[in-house]
């Protein structure tokens, strides 16, 4: 037996609302609290932690992306039929996938009305939806976005973004035809830049049968700001009973925004390339936003903290913030010593980003 419910808790401002995505599949449940995040990995392992930090770090699910696994096709781990949550050891935590990596976007050739292209290790790789849903049939993943025709041109013109949104409404049709039950469609909303084709977009995803919703098709050279105000032109068309999910809004000002639009979930890398600039985040929530006394992060790179014997945030409880000052994290960026990134990812994702960042909103 497997399902899907996603139940709104409460709705306070016309958009913003609290809910719960459950999963259940042989009897298991799997339950996400939103607004939440799926945690961006690379070839499904997240950046800078090894599974036991993994372990300790309050992270319920994650984004991966069928590019990282592309290097031959079909990639090995479709050979192994025990589904990607044993193939890849994280059988207790919620995986969505999608082809490209949103957050990592490289500007390719153009797909057509057959493939689209994907950057590997190896190349560039043409997936068809035919393959895509074949590859997600045997994963068996809990969520996975359709596929989407990306844009990734600078200014296109309407009948590109026309003939986009033309594109994913049909792999979306396909895709809920042929996916096999218990693995959830969520449906791509695209339309680039053009509002009358994001509107379309938005009506035509809401009518078919999908579980949930993405933001997306708006990939390249565009600030958050920007990109935030185009979802709001979607938003407004998605029905509120089921969840939505955006892509590229990391920057916690542009979480909370986007939280208070009616989004319930971040795709992000935000913690992994924060910690990959030896950046810690010292920003304060309070009632009405993000307090601008403080910095919003310190580069810890920089030479003033080579005597600076205060943890990161004297106030957190977190085990890096608890354990080490910010001269020693110094000390080990310098020397480019793994533990160094290892403390600064146990530090952005459990202390700020995970806990009291999207579970306190
Ligand atoms: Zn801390």
């Amino acid at each position: 037996m497997s399902g899907f419910s996603f139940n709104l808790l409460k709705i306070t401002d016309p958009r913003f609302r609290l809910g719960k995505m459950i999963f259940s599949r042989n009897k298991h449940e799997k339950i996400l609290d939103t607004p939440n995040c799926f945690v961006n990995t690379i070839r499904g392992s997240v950046p800078h932690l090894t599974p036991d930090n993994l372990q300790t770090i309050p992270v319920d699910a994650f984004g991966i992306t069928l590019e990282h696994f592309l290097e031959a096709q079909p990639p090995s781990s479709t050979y192994f039929m025990g589904g990607i949550h044993k193939f890849l050891n994280l059988e207790e935590h919620l995986l969505f996938f999608d082809v490209r990596d949103s957050e990592k976007l490289q500007n390719i050739s153009f797909g057509t009305d057959k493939y689209v292209p994907a950057v590997t290790s190896h190349g560039y790789r043409k997936v068809t939806p035919e393959e895509y849903i074949r590859y997600m049939n045997i994963y068996n993943p809990d969520i996975f976005a359709s596929m989407t025709d990306l844009i990734t041109v600078k200014n296109p013109g309407l009948k590109r973004v026309k003939k986009s949104v033309d594109r994913t409404l049909n792999w979306l049709d396909e895709t809920l035809e042929q996916t096999k039950e218990g693995i959830q469609v969520f449906g791509v909303v695209t339309g680039y830049d053009k509002h009358e084709e994001r509107e379309r977009s938005a009506k035509e995803t809401a009518n078919r049968n999908v579980a949930g919703f993405v933001l997306n098709g708006f990939d390249l050279d565009m600030t958050s700001k920007e990109r935030l105000d185009l979802m709001k032109i979607s938003l407004k068309h998605l029905p509120r009973n089921k969840p939505r999910v955006a892509y590229s809004l990391g920057a916690p000002e542009y979480v909370l925004l986007g939280i208070f639009e009616g989004i319930d979930i971040f795709n992000t890398s935000y913690p992994s390339d924060m910690t990959s600039l030896g950046h810690a985040l010292t920003f304060l929530l309070i009632e009405d936003g993000i307090q601008n006394r403080r910095e919003k992060f310190i580069n810890l790179w920089d030479d003033k903290y080579q005597t600076d014997f205060k943890p990161i945030l004297d106030e957190c409880k977190c085990y890096t913030c608890q354990n080490h000052k910010r001269a020693y994290i110094h000390h080990l960026l310098k020397a480019h010593e793994m533990l160094a990134t290892i403390l600064l990812m146990r530090f952005v994702s459990s202390c700020l980003i995970l806990n009291e960042f999207y579970l306190q909103p």
